[in-house]
C-alpha cells in the first residue's frame, strides 16, 4: 500500500514536477491539474491522470478552488499538494480541502491563518522565544500620539508594514517623524485596497541586513527538527534569485540558538509539515520577519546539505507518520548553491515567454537541475517566469561555487531570453565570493 492513495498536484512548472517525482518514488498515484495553456507541461505528461481546470488566467485555473476540489472528487484523489505560490498559503483553501474530505499536504488552516497575519505571527513567535524586530508589538491604533511615541522609542528609520502584506508589497520606510503619520495613513489605505485589511504595524528598519532563513520539519505529533539555514540575500525587488546553504559566516552559537528557537516554536504552535522561518540578520543577531507555511523554491539547497528529501517528508507527514529521525540524526555535509533561471531579459528583466528551441541542462558531480523545460516547450506568458533551478553541491563553499560556475557555462536555453548572464556575473563577483552580502547588494550592483 502506498503512503497516500492518490495525490492531486495543485500547481504547475518545476514544483509540480518536483512533487510528482517524490510521489513516483513512493509509488503514489498522481493527478495533474492544469490550465488550458499548460497541457504540454512535463508533469502533465508524466502524471497518471490529468484534469484541465480552466482557462490560462490563474484566477480561473490554479486559483479556482471549486475547480480543483471537483478535480479531486472526479479522480478520487485522497490528498492535495499545493506546491508554493497560488493557493499554498491560503487558509480558506486548506479548510475547503479538508472539509471536502481530502488531506491538505501542509499545516492546518488555523496555523496558516495564524502565520499569514504578520501581527499574530510576530506575537506568537515572540511568545515562543523567537527573536523579533523591535516594533509596535501589535497593530497601530487611531491614537497618533501613541504611534509617534512608539516610533520615537524604536528610533528612526522605521518601516510601516501591512499585517496582511505579502510579496514585498505593503511596506513603507519612514526616516523621520515629520512624515510618520502621513506614511502610516497611506500604507493603511493601500493595504486596505490591496489586501482587504488596513491593519498596519511598525518595526525598526534594519539598514544592511542579510536574509537568513531556517528550514523546519514537524509532524504535528510532538516532534520538530530544523534542517539548518539558508542565505537568500541576493534579491531584486524582494525576489530571491540566488540562494545558498548554510549561510556563510554565522557564528555557531547564534546559528544553534536560532535553530533551536524555531524548532521549539513549531512545538508551541503545533506546527505540521515543512516550513520556513525567515529572518533578517544584522550585526550577529537574528530578527524574525515572517514564516512561510509551505515548501519553498530554494528547498533543494537544504536537501543537498542534509540528504533529506523535503517533499517526501511532507508526504509522510501528511500520511500521519511521525518524523522518522530526530535532530541528532541530521548531519550537515558541505555547501550548496541554487541559481533561479528565469525567462526574462537579462538587461531590463521583462518577461521573455516563447518557444524553447534548445534546452541543455548542465551535469556532472554535485550538479542538480530542477526544471520542467524540454526542447520545443513553449513558456506561456501567464505565469511566474521561473523555468529552471540549477543547484550545485560540494564539500565546501569554494567547490560548490566552482561547480556552479561550470554548470552555468554549460546551461543552454535557446529561443527565449533568460537571466543566465546575470548569474554568470554574480558567481564571479568578488563580494559574493567572499560571502555575506546584504539584501541591498544586488540592486546596488545592478545600478552601477
Ligand atoms: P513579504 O511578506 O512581503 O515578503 P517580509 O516581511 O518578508 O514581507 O519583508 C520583505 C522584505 O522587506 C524583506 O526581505 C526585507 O528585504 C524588507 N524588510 C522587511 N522588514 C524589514 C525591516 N524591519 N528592516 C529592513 N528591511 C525589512
Amino acid at each position: 500500500m502506498p503512503l497516500l492513495d492518490k495525490v492531486l498536484i495543485a500547481n504547475r512548472g518545476e514544483i509540480a514536477l518536483r512533487v510528482l517525482r517524490a510521489c513516483k518514488e513512493l509509488d503514489i498515484p498522481t493527478v495533474a491539474v492544469h490550465s488550458s495553456a499548460d497541457k504540454d507541461l512535463m508533469h502533465v505528461k508524466l502524471a497518471d491522470e490529468t484534469v484541465c481546470i480552466g482557462p490560462p488566467l490563474s484566477t480561473e485555473s490554479y486559483l479556482n478552488v471549486p475547480a480543483i476540489i471537483s478535480a479531486a472528487e472526479v479522480t478520487r484523489a485522497s490528498a492535495i499538494h499545493p506546491g508554493y505560490g497560488f493557493l499554498a498559503e491560503n487558509a480558506n483553501f486548506a479548510e475547503q480541502v479538508e472539509k471536502s474530505g481530502f488531506t491538505f499536504i501542509g499545516p492546518t488552516a488555523e496555523t496558516i491563518r495564524l502565520m499569514g497575519d504578520k501581527v499574530s505571527a510576530i506575537k506568537a513567535m515572540k511568545q515562543a522565544g523567537v527573536p523579533t524586530v523591535p516594533g509596535s508589538d501589535g497593530p497601530l491604533t487611531a491614537d497618533q500620539d501613541r504611534t509617534l511615541a512608539i516610533a520615537r522609542d524604536i528610533g528612526y528609520p522605521v518601516i510601516v508594514k501591512a499585517a496582511a502584506g505579502g510579496g514585498g508589497r505593503g511596506m513603507r520606510v519612514v526616516h523621520n517623524e515629520a512624515v510618520l503619520i502621513s506614511s502610516v495613513e497611506v500604507t493603511q489605505s493601500e493595504a486596505a485596497a490591496a489586501f482587504g485589511s488596513g491593519v498596519v504595524y511598525i518595526e525598526k528598519f534594519l539598514q544592511k541586513p542579510r536574509h537568513v532563513e531556517i528550514q523546519v520539519l514537524a509532524d504535528g505529533q510532538g516532534n520538530a527538527v530544523t534542517l539548518g539555514d539558508r542565505d537568500c540575500s541576493l534579491q531584486r525587488r524582494h525576489q530571491k534569485i540566488l540562494e545558498e546553504a548554510p549561510a556563510p559566516g554565522i557564528p555557531d552559537e547564534a546559528r544553534r540558538e536560532v535553530a533551536e528557537a524555531c524548532a521549539n516554536a513549531c512545538l508551541e504552535i503545533g506546527y505540521r509539515g515543512a516550513g520556513t522561518f525567515e529572518f533578517l540578520y544584522e550585526d550577529g543577531r537574528f530578527y524574525f520577519i515572517e514564516m512561510n507555511t509551505r515548501v519553498q523554491v530554494e528547498h533543494p539547497v537544504t536537501e543537498m546539505i542534509t540528504g533529506i528529501d523535503i517533499v517526501k517528508e511532507q508526504l509522510r507527514i501528511a500520511a500521519g507518520l511521525p518524523l522518522s529521525f530526530s535532530q541528532s540524526d541530521i548531519t550537515f555535509r558541505g555547501h550548496a548553491f541554487e541559481c533561479r533561471i528565469n525567462a526574462e531579459d537579462p538587461q531590463n528583466f521583462l518577461p521573455s515567454p516563447g518557444k524553447v528551441e534548445t534546452f541543455h541542462a548542465p551535469g556532472g558531480f554535485g550538479v542538480r537541475v530542477d526544471s520542467h523545460l524540454y526542447d520545443g516547450y513553449t513558456v506561456p506568458p501567464f505565469y511566474d517566469s521561473l523555468i529552471a533551478k540549477v543547484i550545485t553541491h560540494g564539500e565546501d563553499r569554494g567547490v560548490a561555487l566552482a561547480r556552479m560556475r561550470q554548470a552555468l557555462d554549460e546551461l543552454v536555453v535557446e529561443g527565449i531570453r533568460t537571466n543566465t548572464p546575470l548569474h554568470r556575473v554574480l558567481v564571479r563577483d568578488a563580494a559574493f565570493k567572499k560571502g555575506g552580502v546584504s539584501i541591498h547588494y544586488l540592486e546596488s550592483k545592478l545600478e552601477d
